[in-house]
């Protein structure tokens, strides 16, 4: 039977899932591609057809109203919902989901938006109520969530005994030639890099200032960069499935012009994410820089360079010492001639496609919520190899 996928959000990844579903249509079949703005999905729809030569449906839907994703839902009765707007709308489409009994994969969990804080909590708590409805739901299918889980999973699988530490690593090591912009949605970007850093140690989480850890890093394909701690959503997860952990970290790199700006909008409260008086006017600063920043969309055609995520995990097996390093090097020039997008949106819009064609396909099943490294990670690492992210091991 011919399936039906709902992509819901048109930015950055939305245009990635679309060609990337649309490329693979034998198993996502007839794909609808909706979001609040529907003129970005009929141009994401035109250049599908122009560069892939199938046709995807179109819709506009306000993911922040249950009822509204339910109809739309009913009325592509879709078998997915790859939910790729913001993290938002994580609740509200999970819930037209567990109403429709449909499947649900995203890419980050949700965040409130008057507080800068994520956590897997209330999407856990969904659990009982998508095993009810007999469908799952997938969450963190991205690259960082998403790939790099299935980094943890597959050295847990494969090279260890029991797995000490995890360091997860990400370089985006891409220029654009703008003195500042974010490369994925600024607000959510900005909202991650401002805030306080945190660890996971002995059990415990411990808190640090923002960007007060930095280590130095040579990401291959790409050189040394400097790389900051930062508290990453994936940790929170990790730390309840991979065996025998005792410290994990996540490390992201940041130009020193990147930061000083960053440090400065700061300063002087363009970060802000409560609302101000400005003339008569209510308005979010961090909302009203998102408006004067490059939207990350229109990077892709000037972004050069590489993008190296991956995973240095270390651990015993057989009774010995063993360090391992799992990471995909992609090249932005290389994404943006494939499907008109930077690299970012690239190694997050492919994993989602991929963990959605894994419940498609029925080689993942299974009722309820889940975190990706609870699945056998190879049918993803194999997909990631074939889909355009081949990825690499070496022993430290
Ligand atoms: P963009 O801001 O480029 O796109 C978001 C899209 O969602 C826009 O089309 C926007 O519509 C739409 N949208 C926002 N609110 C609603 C709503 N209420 N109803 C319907 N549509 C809505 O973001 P990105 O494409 O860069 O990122 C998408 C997601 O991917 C985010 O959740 C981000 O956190 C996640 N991400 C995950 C990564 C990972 O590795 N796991 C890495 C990078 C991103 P409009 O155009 O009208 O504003």
């Amino acid at each position: 039977m011919v399936k039906r996928t709902l992509i819901i959000g048109a930015g950055g990844v939305g245009n990635v899932v679309a060609f990337k579903c649309a490329m693979n249509s034998d198993t996502f079949g007839e794909i609808t591609l909706a979001s609040r703005t529907i003129s970005k999905c009929e141009e994401i729809a035109k250049n599908v057809k122009e560069k892939v030569g199938i046709t995807i449906g179109v819709a506009s839907v306000d993911a922040d109203d249950t009822n509204e994703v339910i109809k739309l839902i009913e009325k592509t009765k879709a078998d997915i919902v790859i939910n790729v707007a913001l993290p938002y709308q994580d609740l509200t489409i999970m819930d037209a989901c567990i109403a429709t009994k449909t499947h649900y994969l995203d890419t980050a969990n949700y965040e409130h938006p008057d507080t800068a804080k994520f956590e897997y909590k209330e999407q856990w708590a969904k659990d009982s109520a998508f095993r009810e409805a007999n469908a799952m739901a997938l969450l963190g299918s991205g690259f960082d969530p998403g790939a790099t889980n299935v980094f943890c999973a597959y050295a847990q699988k494969h090279y260890f005994d029991e797995i000490h530490t995890i360091d997860i690593l990400d370089c985006n090591a891409g220029d654009h030639g703008y003195p500042f912009a974010t490369n994925f949605n600024p607000e959510i970007n900005l909202r991650e890099v401002s805030a306080k850093g945190r660890y996971w140690e002995n059990g415990e989480w411990i808190e640090t200032k923002p960007m007060e850890i930095m280590q130095v890093w040579d990401y291959p394909e790409v050189g040394k960069r400097d790389s900051y701690l930062l508290y990453h959503e994936e940790m929170e997860s990790l730390v309840k499935h991979i065996k025998g952990l005792k410290r994990i970290r996540f490390f992201m790199t940041f130009s020193q012009s990147y930061l000083t700006h960053m440090r400065c909008l700061e300063n002087v409260g363009m970060l802000g994410i409560k609302e101000v008086e400005h003339k008569g006017m209510k308005i979010v600063p961090i909302e009203f820089l998102k408006t004067l920043l490059p939207d990350p969309a229109s990077l892709g055609p000037r972004t050069k360079g590489k993008t190296n995520i991956g995973i240095v995990a270390e651990g015993i097996k057989d009774g010995k010492k063993r360090k391992i390093y799992i990471y995909q090097v992609k090249d932005h020039e290389e994404c943006y001639a494939e499907v008109l997008s930077q690299g970012v949106s690239y190694t997050t819009g492919v994993p989602a496609m991929i963990g959605a064609k894994l419940i498609l396909d029925g080689v993942w099943s299974g009722a309820g919520v889940w975190n990706i490294e609870q699945f056998d990670p190879d049918p993803f690492m194999e997909l990631l190899n074939t889909q355009g992210l081949p990825w690499q091991v070496k022993e430290l």
